[in-house]
Order: structure tokens, then C-alpha cells, then sequence
């Protein structure tokens, strides 16, 4: 018996309808790297994906990185940050994996929602269609179905590009990525050995007890995946030490893969030394040989400038994190690292201090923040912790110490002004309390929306995923502003990702009593952005401006507070250095 294999991949996968717009969108020289992760999570991978993908571009190459994550919601917007950690919003509005904050942070690619795809909204996909009866009476299957679903929305992304790298979320063994490890090993198949490659991510583990270092984990999990037809090409070993050529040697025999395929992936400092420790390793030169590409040769000095930069700063400063998420540095990802590339703006590194909000008193709250230099309040959901951020935020305006309040951290330092300097007495946002006298935050029932271009409607009914002002909108700012003197320019677009407004109701009354409202959306009816004059640096925005900062080019705003923190680090040490010499 003989199968009849597709002519083409491209007729395989795409209905006859897309055709046409598939085909002449897809380059025939584009290449595929695949990323596999094996025996436990959280080993890098989506770090190693990231400074693959810088390493490629430093030689000259295009690149773009997919995310494919095997969980079913249909995205991470409506997951526990707790769990999942942050969700990372892009330009057009999708809430996506935090892998996706690397790619950016590490590239000059710029993601979109088919940057990210998970089970959820694969099945989802495919079952629409089924009900739109688009597979004329056949019986639906994970394959072909759901498999040519997934390769689909690998193409999806193929465009304007050299090469399209692909993470696959999970570790290999883990029942739920069985289709996307199948819809990637036909993608082969499909478009040709020569323009994929698979990359294994494995740790190596050092036994104390033994004193050795120990290869069978890695063994097994290529074992897996070689069962279900997929033999990597590279292996991207995690360890504490830098492997022996007798351990690749033994790593590559066991394997079946070349010894100057088996690449140390060995623990770093700062994850900005992956791309150079990576390139020493000879990665790079290894990928682009196998995939047959002729590129120039790297360019990685601004990535060790980079890494020289962090490794040697001039100053130090301590800087408050005040949330409900701190005990997991994992949700607030993007934002300490904006706080990283804010120090590197000034050549000086951050200390982070985490401050539970829902778990000290005033009192502790006092003492935590009396030696730090600057106090942020950053974004999040849930009525917990919210008066211990309240009073985080009073204590930073009374006691003139540098404060930057994001989403959340703006929306409660617009009540706690109202309330303790504005004399509206029990004020809030109506996420917490919908009977306050003073909802001087509240959900806008009606709003022009920028970036779709429509009037927008939502009650407290609206259902929860994706009803919020979501992606990238356009902000004007106000003359002689610190948010105006940071970013050099009037007009900016910031990304955001948040249900509840400012309420104009109380813009005159807050704006007398020392409120400055210094960013606002082009119809003047969206408050972005409130400053308070009288105070050495007091900014709170409505949008995330952490997820646009890069190490290249840390964010203004980001770079201005480090900056105003640094002053008043210098500030008190001078009034000590006074009160001691009296
Ligand atoms: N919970 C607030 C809102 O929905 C703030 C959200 C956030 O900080 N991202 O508006």
C-alpha cells in the first residue's frame, strides 16, 4: 500500500480559499528552529529562544519567535499571576506568555497576536470551523486536525523574515504538547529537511554525593522525544559547570548528535550574558551551518557593553516594590527588568526591596520603606493588599521620596490624593467599593477607542477575558512636565491592560489641590498620565511602560525615576552627613 504524499505542504495545510495569500506571503528560503525543553521546566527556555534569536539578528539575519503553549485557556489573560506569572501584552492588544517579553526585550522583533498560541485557542479554532461545518461531514481528529491547525499558525508568522524560531511551552513527556511535538515533526515533512532544525533544551545536573556530573536525565528526555519521531539537532545543555569534551562525547554518542552540536548552557550572572556565553559556545556557527545560511559574522558588541555595563555600575540604589504578587518575582517580570535597564540609563545597579502589601501593618510599612530611595506601585487586580498601597503611596508624597505608580499603582495614588489631600473622604475605585461617595476611579461605560477606531461599550457584566483597554494607544503630554522631560517628545504610544479609567468627574477638584494631569489620550478624554508638581518626582501612569523598555534603550520613564531616586539617595546622605557633624 502506498500513501500519496501532498504535492506540497503548502496544499496540504492551507484551504484552497488561503492559498493564495499564503503561498505568496511564504518565502521559500524561510527557516524553522524549533525549541524543545526536556526533564524540567523553568530551565530558560524561552531566555535561550530569545538569545538565539539575537544571536541570528547580530549576524545580519530577520528573525521573528513564536510561542506555542499547551495549556487550554484560551490565553494567560485570565490566569493567576501567581501561577503563570506575568502576562505580557503586545502592540495590538494580545495577553500572552511572558516568554514573549524576552523576545522583545532580546530582538528587534515586534509581536503580534500570532506570536503566541496555546491548545485552548487551537481547539478553539478548530471547533468553530467544525460548527461552521467546514469539514464537510468528516470526523474531526488531533490529526490531521488539530496538527495542520498548529502548523497553520506556524505560518502564520512566516513572513518578511529569515528565519521563524519556535518555542514549545512544556517539557517533553507532558501528555497535553503531544500535538504540537507531532505538528512538528510532519512540519519537516512538510517544507523540507533542509530548512528545519530542532534544539533541545536539557539539564545536566552536578550530584554533590557523587561528585560527578550526571548525563542520564538529558539521555531519556532525547530518548522521548526520538520516540515520537523527532532526533534533535543541537542540544542546549543547562548546567552549574561548563561540560568536559568527554561528557559531550558521551552526551552526542548516546544522543546521536554531533559533539560541537552538544552546546553548555552553563548558569549565568545576569540573563544579558546568555547571547555571548551562547556565541563562545559556538551556537550560532552551529545553526547557521546546519540550516545551510550564509550570514555576515556576529556583531555582539553592544551585548558586551551591555554586560560590562551591568557588571560594573557606579552607584547603587534601593528601590521599594510595593504589590500582592512580590513573593514571585515571576509576575512582575518585564517590570524589574524596565527597573534594571532604568539603573543601566544612570550606570547604576537597583536593589529591589519586595513589600507585600496585603501583609504588613502601617507601622512595618513605615520601617520598610524608611532606608529605600524611590517607592513603586505597580499594576494589578483583586482588592488585596490595596489600603497597604494606599498608605506605601501617602508615605512616598508626604515624605517627598521618588514615586512611580503604574495601571494599579495610578489609579490608587489618584485615591489616595483624593482622599488625604483632596478632602474627598472615602474615596475609591469602584473595583474595591462600588458604593463609595467619591468613585474618582471607575469603569467608563463609554469610550472612543484609538486603536480599533470604535466606540466602545462595557458594563460590570462584561465578561472578564479580553474586555479590557487592551495594546498600544496614543498619549499626548503636557508642556513643562517630568514625563514630557523624560521621553523628549509630545506624542507617545504606551501598551495597556486595565478595565477601570480616571473619573473626569473629579479632575477639576483633584488638579486644585495639587494634581497634575500631564497625559492624555488625543480626544482629551482619557487620562494616561498625573503628576504631582510640589514633590521631587511623583509620576503614576495608566499604562505599562514596563513592557516596552529594552536593555538597549531602557524606558524613559524608567530612566528618569532611577535618575530622581539616585538625587535623593544623595539628598539624605547629605542631611546625615550634616546632622552628624553638629
Ligand atoms: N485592576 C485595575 C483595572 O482593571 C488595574 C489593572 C492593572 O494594574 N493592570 O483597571
Amino acid at each position: 500500500m502506498t500513501f500519496a504524499r501532498p504535492p506540497c505542504y503548502i496544499h496540504y495545510i492551507v484551504k484552497k480559499s488561503e492559498q493564495t495569500s499564503t503561498e505568496s506571503r511564504m518565502s521559500p528560503k524561510i527557516k524553522f528552529i524549533f525549541i524543545t525543553g526536556g526533564v524540567l521546566s523553568s530551565l530558560g527556555k524561552g531566555l535561550a529562544a530569545a538569545s538565539i534569536g539575537a544571536l541570528l539578528e547580530s549576524r545580519g539575519l530577520r528573525i521573528t519567535i513564536q510561542k506555542l503553549d499547551p495549556y487550554i485557556n484560551v490565553d494567560p489573560g485570565t490566569m493567576n499571576p501567581f501561577q503563570h506569572g506575568e502576562v505580557f501584552v503586545t502592540d495590538d492588544g494580545a495577553e500572552t506568555d511572558l516568554d514573549l517579553g524576552h523576545y522583545e526585550r532580546y530582538t528587534r522583533a515586534r509581536l503580534d497576536r500570532n506570536s503566541n498560541y496555546t491548545t485552548g485557542r487551537i481547539y478553539y479554532s478548530v471547533i468553530t470551523k467544525e460548527r461552521r461545518g467546514e469539514y464537510l461531514g468528516g470526523t474531526v481528529q488531533v490529526i490531521p486536525h488539530i496538527t495542520d491547525e498548529i502548523k497553520q499558525s506556524i505560518l502564520a508568522v512566516a513572513h518578511d523574515v529569515d528565519v521563524v524560531i519556535v518555542e514549545i511551552g512544556g517539557t517533553v513527556g507532558d501528555i497535553e504538547g503531544l500535538p504540537f511535538l507531532e505538528a512538528i515533526r510532519q512540519f519537516k515533512q512538510d517544507v523540507g529537511k533542509e530548512n528545519v532544525l530542532y534544539i533541545h533544551l536539557t539539564y545536566v545536573p552536578y550530584i554533590k554525593a557523587a561528585g560527578e556530573v550526571k548525563t542520564k536525565p538529558t539521555q531519556h528526555s532525547v530518548k522521548e522525544l526520538r520516540e515520537i519521531g523527532i532526533q534533535p539537532d543541537i542540544l542546549l545543555c543547562r548546567t552549574e559547570q561548563f561540560l568536559t569534551g568527554d561528557l559531550k562525547a558521551k552526551i552526542a554518542l548516546f544522543c546521536n548528535v554531533e559533539e560541537d552540536a552538544v552546546i553548555t548552557a552553563k548558569d549565568v550572572e545576569s540573563i544579558y550574558e546568555v547571547p555571548c556565553v551562547f556565541h563562545k559556545e559556538g551556537l550560532d556557527d552551529k545553526i547557521i551551518e546546519k540550516l545551510n545560511i550564509w550570514t555576515r559574522a556576529p556583531r555582539l558588541k553592544d551585548w558586551e557593553d551591555l554586560v560590562h555595563r551591568l557588571k560594573h555600575p557606579e552607584f547603587t540604589v534601593r528601590i521599594a516594590i510595593v504589590g500582592k504578587y512580590v513573593g514571585l518575582k515571576e509576575s512582575y517580570k518585564s517590570l524589574n527588568e524596565a527597573l534594571v535597564h532604568g539603573g543601566l540609563a544612570n550606570r547604576a545597579s537597583v536593589d529591589l526591596v519586595y513589600i507585600r502589601s496585603d501583609e504588613v501593618g502601617e507601622d512595618d510599612l513605615k520601617d520598610s520603606l524608611a532606608d529605600v530611595d524611590g517607592i513603586l506601585v505597580p499594576g494589578g487586580f483583586g482588592a488585596r493588599g490595596i489600603e497597604g498601597k494606599i498608605a506605601a503611596i501617602r508615605y512616598a508624597r508626604e515624605n517627598k521620596i521618588p514615586f512611580f505608580g503604574i495601571c494599579l499603582g495610578m489609579q490608587l495614588a489618584v485615591v489616595e490624593f483624593a482622599r488625604n489631600a483632596a478632602g474627598l473622604s472615602g474615596a475609591h475605585s469602584t473595583e474595591f467599593n462600588t458604593q463609595t461617595p467619591y468613585p474618582v476611579i471607575y469603569l467608563m461605560k463609554e469610550w472612543y477607542d484609538f486603536r480599533t477606531r470604535q466606540v466602545q461599550v462595557r458594563d460590570e457584566d462584561s465578561q472578564k477575558g479580553g474586555t479590557m483597554r487592551l495594546g498600544a494607544y496614543p498619549c499626548r503630554l503636557a508642556n513643562d512636565s517630568l514625563a514630557l522631560a523624560a521621553y523628549h517628545t509630545g506624542e507617545i504610544s504606551e501598551r495597556h491592560r486595565h478595565r477601570y479609567e480616571f473619573n473626569n468627574l473629579y479632575r477639576e477638584v483633584l488638579e486644585k489641590n495639587g494634581v497634575r494631569v500631564t497625559g492624555l489620550s488625543p480626544d482629551g478624554e482619557l487620562v494616561e498620565i498625573i503628576e504631582i508638581p510640589d514633590h521631587p518626582w511623583f509620576l503614576a501612569c495608566q499604562f505599562h511602560p514596563e513592557f516596552k523598555s529594552r536593555p538597549m534603550s531602557p524606558h524613559p520613564l524608567f530612566g528618569a525615576f532611577i535618575k530622581a531616586a539616585l538625587e535623593q539617595r544623595q539628598v539624605v546622605a547629605e542631611r546625615q552627613k550634616k546632622a552628624v557633624g553638629k
